[in-house]
């Protein structure tokens, strides 16, 4: 299939629009992806049940189409015939980015290579939105989704990981938060900087730091630290991942409000035990 033109050239089938939406505060749907959701001919959900909810909140009533990763593949090839007939569809997921860990991208596959335009209606993404209030490294960073339920798995992704220099960022549920936060330590050392980001943009929005260790006992010893939806950022191996580091560089962003620069990263060395030079510009 591709797509079809008019006697002037221009195609006439419809358009996919990737549209993310709120990952909590419903606040955070953009203006655009209302008004894409309330424009195309029907639009694709995860689970539509969830989707209703969010549509009637803004007022918007329009046919949902399940599609999820057991139907994807299926559903896929009659979405792209409706698009080439002319409609234009949109796809979300229950929150978020569609396709960051959640479903799509057989659907945006098929429909790339259909010839259909596939519009992104960017917006909420747990990824970013952790990594933008994490404090780490994040020039380069390694996004690794969730990690393999079964222990043995999990252990040996993790161990993969130890050398690993960029900050890698982990989804994470309640379920597993525990075991995870302990296998950390375990594959990548307790002093290993971390920062655990909880139900951001939700009423208990928690955004932890500190060495892996410290996550660990935090999160052990509070039952409403394993409560809800996590992003867990961890410092890429290497100088940088130094806890003494970690800690000079707290200590000069504080010194830096009284003091000189050249004094405060002098003192904030000293109190640390890290190297006067990794805390200028960190
Ligand atoms: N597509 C989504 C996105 O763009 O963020 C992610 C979907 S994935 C199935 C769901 C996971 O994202 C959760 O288990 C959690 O790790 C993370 N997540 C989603 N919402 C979150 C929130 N408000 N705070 C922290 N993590 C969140």
């Amino acid at each position: 299939m591709s797509a079809p033109l008019n006697p002037t050239g221009v195609s006439t089938c419809g358009s996919l629009y990737v549209v993310a939406t709120p990952i909590g505060n419903l606040g955070d749907l953009s203006p655009r992806a209302l008004e894409t959701l309330g424009r195309v001919a029907a639009i694709c959900a995860e689970d539509t049940r969830h989707t209703r909810q969010l549509l009637a909140h803004f007022g918007v009533e329009k046919p949902l189409q399940a599609l999820h990763e057991h139907n994807e593949d299926e559903i896929a090839e009659r979405l792209v015939a409706r698009m080439l007939a002319g409609e234009s569809l949109a796809l979300v997921s229950d929150a978020g980015t569609p396709l960051v860990s959640d479903p799509g991208f057989r659907l945006v596959r098929a429909a790339r290579a259909a010839g259909i335009k596939v519009s992104p209606v960017p917006g909420p993404s747990a990824l970013i939105a952790a990594l933008s209030v994490a404090g780490l490294p994040s020039d380069r960073f390694v996004f690794e989704g969730f990690l393999p339920a079964k222990a043995a798995a999990r252990r040996e992704r993790l161990a993969a990981l130890s050398a690993e220099t960029r900050t890698l960022v982990f989804y994470e549920s309640s379920h597993r938060i525990e075991d995870t936060l302990a296998d950390a330590v375990a594959a990548l050392g307790a002093a290993r900087g971390a920062t655990l980001a909880r139900e951001l943009t939700k009423l208990f929005e928690t955004v932890l730091d500190g060495t892996l260790e410290d996550l660990r006992a935090r999160v052990a010893a509070d039952v409403n630290q394993r409560k809800g939806e996590f992003v867990l950022l961890v410092h890429g191996a290497g100088e940088e991942a130094d806890a003494k580091v970690i800690e000079g560089r707290r200590l000069y962003a504080k010194l830096s409000e009284h003091l000189s620069p050249s004094t405060a990263a002098k003192l904030a060395a000293e109190l640390s035990g890290a190297p006067r030079k990794a805390l200028y510009g960190g």
